[in-house]
């Protein structure tokens, strides 16, 4: 049986669209727990002002006691800072003695990265982006990283302006990032978004 849940639910620093940071928004992303024969960490954010391990640790301290083993997986749908870069500094208090799991970053590009758990390639908002998909008693799940910034995002008649804009994007990366989008639409019952809040495909 596999089963996720929202460790913490982020926010997207932009409206989808604009340049113009949102009040009040830190641009944190979703960050899900999925757990079947492994313990997986999808995405765990990234570095705060206040500092990194002061983050590292308050992340652990919420993943920690749902754990079913002593080791640590962690799953990153793409390269961009605030998706990835908690990433050392979660690797070095979760090895530290305080804590002393084990901890492993999955490399795996295509395939199955634990029992039911695959990955579906989908690139656009970055080439590397990648989501995760099973199956669980709700349905199928997509962990959909940036390919599906929110809500919002997902149901919006007007994507070309929605793509995210931390990059230029070419005539090519959009339309990699509307094929993906379809993918998950065809794959999924339920999308774990980038930011924000799960949701159904189908209202
Ligand atoms: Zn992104
Ligand atoms: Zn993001």
């Amino acid at each position: 049986m596999i089963s996720y849940k929202p460790i913490s639910i982020g926010n997207i620093l932009c409206n989808p669209g604009s340049r113009e940071p949102m009040p009040g928004r830190t641009g944190d992303p979703t960050i899900t727990l999925i757990q079947t024969d492994k313990d997986i960490l999808v995405d765990p954010g990234q570095n705060h002002p206040h500092g990194q391990i002061p983050a590292a640790i308050k992340l652990l301290n919420a993943v920690l006691p749902h754990l079913h083993s002593q080791k640590l997986y962690v799953f990153l749908t793409h390269f961009h800072y605030d998706h990835c870069s908690l990433v050392n500094a979660l690797e070095f208090a979760a090895t530290s003695p305080r804590y002393n799991r084990k901890f492993e970053v999955i490399k795996q590009t295509a395939g199955e990265v634990a029992e039911g758990v695959r990955i579906l390639p989908t690139p656009g908002h970055t080439p590397e982006h990648k989501s995760l998909e099973f199956l669980t008693t709700d349905g199928r799940v997509c962990i959909a990283g940036d390919a599906v910034l929110n809500e919002a995002y997902f149901r919006g008649t007007n994507r070309w302006n929605r793509i995210y804009l931390p990059n230029e994007p070419t005539k090519k990366d959009i339309d990699l990032t509307v094929k993906s989008m379809e993918i998950i639409r065809n794959h999924a019952d339920i999308i774990v978004p980038g930011h924000g809040d799960a949701f159904p495909v189908k209202r």
